[in-house]
C-alpha cells in the first residue's frame, strides 16, 4: 500500500519520437514476442510465485528478504501501473475518494477497481497492463546488489510484498531476475476472471488470515517470514531484511534477532517516479529536490519513523543490527560488506 504521503506531482510530458517504418516493424515484432511471454502470467502457469505452505526450502546460511515497492523497484507498483493509462491526477483523485469513503484497509479492492477502469475506459488489455508493469523504474545498483547476492554461496533470497504477483512477475521477467528468489515471492494474488475482471486475493488468505494488531488484514510480513523460516528444515538462517515501508517494521520487531540485519531505507522518495521507466542511476534520483511550485515533496520512507514511534510509545526496538540507506550505491555497499562477513565466517 502507499499514497500514504500522497507525494503527488503531475506527470511530465513525454516527447514524441518518430521512427522509420523498419524500426516500427521491429518494435511490433518485439511487442508480439512480449505478448506471448505474458500469456503464462495471465494463465497462472508459473507456480513459483506463490509457494505452498509446506514446500520445503533449500538450507542457506543467510536469507536476504526483500520488500518490492520502493526497494526492488523505485516506485510503488500499485500507483505506477494505473497511472500509465489514466494519468496520475486521475488515479490520485479516485484513490483518495475511495479511501475517504471506505477507509485504508480496502486498498487492494480500490486498486483492483482502478485497474478495471483502465480496462473499461482506456481499453487497457491484460498484456498492456503487464507490459507497463515490466517497465517500472529501478536503481541499477539495487539490481546489482540483488545479482551479487544471487551469485554468492550459501545465500538465498525471497520477496515479501504488499503488491501483487502479476505486476511483480512481469517486472522480474523483464529484468531477468525471476530466478533470483530461491525462497519464494510472498505477496497478494491477482487474477483476471474471464480474462477481464481484475481481482486481488490477500496474501494472508493462504494462512486463513492473521491476528497481528500492527498490520493490515491482507498481509503481516512477520507471518509470511516465519512461514519461510519454518520451511527451511535446518538451522535457522541469518536474516538480512531490506525494506522501506511501515509494514516492514513488524518483522524487524517480531521476528529478527541479534544476529540479523535490517537494511532500512530512509530519507525521501523520488519525485515523479511514475513518469520514468527501466534502469535509473542514483544521479537521476534527486530525492531531495523541491518543486518550483512549492507543492508537496515525494514523501518520506516509513520504516524508520515507524520504528521510532514504536520505541517512544511501547519502548520496543529491533534486536537486530539496523543500517540505513537511501541510494542504490548505499545499499550495494552495505550488502557487499555483509557478503564479505559471510565469506569470512567459518
Ligand atoms: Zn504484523
Amino acid at each position: 500500500m502507499d499514497f500514504g504521503s500522497l507525494g503527488f506531482r503531475p506527470l511530465k510530458l513525454v516527447s514524441t519520437v518518430y521512427v522509420k517504418s523498419k524500426k516500427i516493424n521491429a518494435i511490433k515484432y518485439a511487442k508480439c514476442q512480449e505478448a506471448n511471454s505474458y500469456k503464462g502470467i495471465i494463465r497462472h502457469e508459473y507456480s513459483s510465485m506463490q509457494s505452498s505452505l509446506s514446500k520445503e526450502l533449500p538450507p542457506v546460511n543467510t536469507i536476504f528478504v526483500w520488500d518490492f515497492d520502493w526497494t526492488v523497484v523505485n516506485c510503488n507498483s500499485d500507483e505506477y501501473v494505473p497511472t500509465q493509462f489514466l494519468g496520475y491526477d486521475e488515479v490520485f483523485k479516485r484513490v483518495t475518494a475511495e479511501i475517504n469513503e471506505h477507509g485504508p484497509n480496502f486498498w487492494h479492492e480500490i486498486i483492483a477497481k482502478i485497474i478495471n477502469a483502465c480496462h473499461n475506459e482506456k481499453a487497457a488489455s491484460l498484456v498492456g497492463v503487464l507490459e507497463k508493469s515490466a517497465e517500472m523504474p529501478y536503481l541499477v545498483d539495487v539490481k546489482q546488489a540483488l545479482t551479487d547476492v544471487y551469485n554468492s554461496h550459501n545465500c538465498g533470497q525471497a520477496i515479501i510484498s504488499d503488491g501483487n504477483d502479476k505486476f511483480i512477475e512481469a517486472f522480474l521477467r523483464q529484468t531477468n531476475m525471476l530466478d533470483y528468489f530461491t525462497h519464494g515471492i510472498e505477496t497478494n494474488i491477482a487474477t483476471w476472471d474471464n480474462e477481464s475482471l481484475f481481482k486481488i486475493a490477500y496474501q494472508s488468505s493462504k494462512y486463513g488470515g492473521h491476528e497481528c494488531s500492527r498490520c493490515p488484514p491482507n498481509l503481516c510480513k512477520s507471518q509470511a517470514l516465519r512461514n519461510i523460516l519454518d520451511r527451511i528444515n535446518t538451522k535457522r538462517p541469518r536474516i538480512v531484511y531490506v525494506g522501506d515501508g511501515h509494514n516492514d517494521a513488524c518483522p524487524a520487531l517480531c521476528v529478527m534477532n541479534e544476529n540479523d540485519v535490517l537494511l532500512a531505507r530512509e530519507g525521501k522518495r523520488k519525485l515523479n517516479p511514475n513518469s520514468l521507466s527501466g534502469p535509473q542511476s542514483d544521479d537521476d534520483q534527486n530525492c531531495n529536490e523541491t518543486a518550483n511550485d512549492g507543492a508537496s515533496d515525494g514523501g518520506t520512507f516509513g520504516i524508520v519513523p515507524t520504528l521510532e514511534k514504536v520505541k517512544k510509545k511501547e519502548g520496543l526496538a529491533p534486536r537486530c543490527r539496523v543500517s540505513t540507506w537511501n541510494s542504490g550505491k548505499d545499499l550495494r555497499s552495505l550488502i557487499h560488506s555483509i557478503l564479505n562477513e559471510e565469506e569470512s565466517s567459518p
